[in-house]
């Protein structure tokens, strides 16, 4: 996949290799790049290891070191017998592709959104009658496009309203729609639904791909104003803006595959059943992974009635004395917990996902009302997708391809692979 896999670093180390590197059982391996530094081999059938700092970092997996010595024994089998098996090489980015994907990503993330925004033609009706409103599709691919590039609109206006007159030229829009009609729009009750089905139909294209699912939540903070009013009033104010985003993503390209926004306090538990039930809707789920938060016999139940293996951490003090779902977990963790971690630390990649969407756009929420706030939060959801899916389509060359599900009845459109 790249030319800068250990195993093909080891066969350009395996020159500077001798027969006396050997000594006490050990290799000595010299350094490529510090001359007076030697790191020492153990190859051995049971394991190997190597003193040097990639493979403290990514072990099990081989360092060039040992691929090196794998290398010279397998050339010189009277040295030593050949007896472990290579551990197997894990996925390096391939830096080049990684490049390219970046420099067209806001282009691309135009053309999937004016793909996506596509069937989205109703226009807005407005309870109290006057002039139309405008087109569902301009109002949302504005607002992503808000969020993506995630500045305020109000103080950079001409940036924003030169990359939707180029959208408009492309036809990707039909008007531009002024900054505050389309901030409006974002208050609204309808935006939710139509967002989070926006979010679970660029998953789809990922439904081959993901079989493993992670549940997180994470807070995201309010707007700086009402932080401030809640110091004043000595915390007797009411929290607002402060919004929490519960997730279920894949395990293999961290793609979000449901969402939820809640209040700052609501629990995380009682989420996981709707999360999976979305999630269910267009993946096929072997397991679920979670944390000590969502350990809860109801959640046990929902993961198993789905045909799926829950592999949810427990607290300290938790004991398998109810019966059921939960016993049957909490045997499995306690008398099997190594096998048990090696399932349940593929959770981590739930973090990457909030580290990613918290760097790329941002944590804090500038919208002020409650629902502007909550659909602000799934709008950055929503953008994070966009990029996965377009690095997605670079690394492992997926079709996009999306089901709008209920927005209009019509299946199954396709878009080319942008070039
Ligand atoms: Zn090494």
């Amino acid at each position: 996949m790249t030319t800068k896999r250990q195993d093909e670093r080891g066969s350009h180390l395996v020159k500077s290799i001798k027969r006396s590197d050997f000594r006490q059982g050990v290799w000595h391996v010299k350094s490529e790049s510090q001359p007076n530094v030697e790191y020492r081999v153990l190859y051995e059938s049971a394991a190997c290891a190597c003193t040097c700092a990639a493979f403290r970092l990514h072990q099990p997996e081989w360092c060039k070191h040992i691929w090196a010595v794998h290398e010279f024994v397998s050339e010189n089998t009277d040295m030593a017998p050949i007896g472990p098996t290579p551990a197997p090489v894990g996925r390096y980015r391939d830096w080049a592709e990684y490049h390219k994907s970046r420099a067209w990503q806001i282009e691309q993330v135009e053309t999937l959104m004016a793909e996506l925004c596509r069937p989205l033609t109703t226009p807005i009706a407005s309870p109290k009658g006057g002039r139309p409103r405008n087109p569902v599709a301009d109002v949302v691919y504005t607002l992503v496009l808000r969020a993506y590039c995630n500045f305020p609109g109000r103080r950079f206006p001409r940036l924003l309203s030169s990359i939707l007159e180029h959208a408009l030229t492309k036809g990707a829009i039909t008007r531009v729609p002024g900054a505050s009609s389309a901030q409006s729009c974002l208050g609204e009750g309808w935006m939710e639904s139509l967002l989070t089905e926006l979010i679970l139909s660029t998953s789809f294209p990922f439904r081959s791909l993901e079989t493993i699912i992670a549940v997180d939540c994470s807070g995201f903070l309010g707007s700086r104003r009402q932080n401030y009013t809640k110091r004043k009033t000595g915390g007797k104010g009411r929290e607002r803006g402060w919004k929490r985003a519960h997730i279920m993503c894949g395990v293999r390209t961290g793609i979000i595959t449901a969402a939820i926004v809640t209040d700052a306090h609501d629990h995380d538990s009682p989420l996981l059943p709707p999360l999976l039930e979305m999630t269910c809707q267009r993946f096929k789920v072997k397991e679920v992974l979670g944390d000590s938060a969502y350990a809860s016999a109801r959640n046990f139940e929902a993961i198993l009635a789905k045909g799926a293996k829950p592999y949810i951490n427990f607290r300290k003090n938790a004991k398998g004395a109810k019966p059921g779902a939960w016993r049957e977990t909490f045997l499995y963790y306690r008398d099997h917990h190594a096998e048990w971690q090696e399932h349940y630390r593929r959770r981590r990649m739930v973090e990457a996902v909030w580290s990613a969407t918290k760097r790329m756009f941002g944590e804090r929420l500038r919208s002020k009302g409650d629902v502007a706030a909550q659909n602000e939060l799934l709008l950055k959801l929503l953008c994070y997708n966009l990029c996965c899916l377009i690095r997605c389509i670079h690394e492992f060359g997926i079709e996009p391809e999306f089901t709008n599900g209920s927005m209009n009845g019509q299946n199954g459109w396709r878009i080319q692979r942008p070039e």
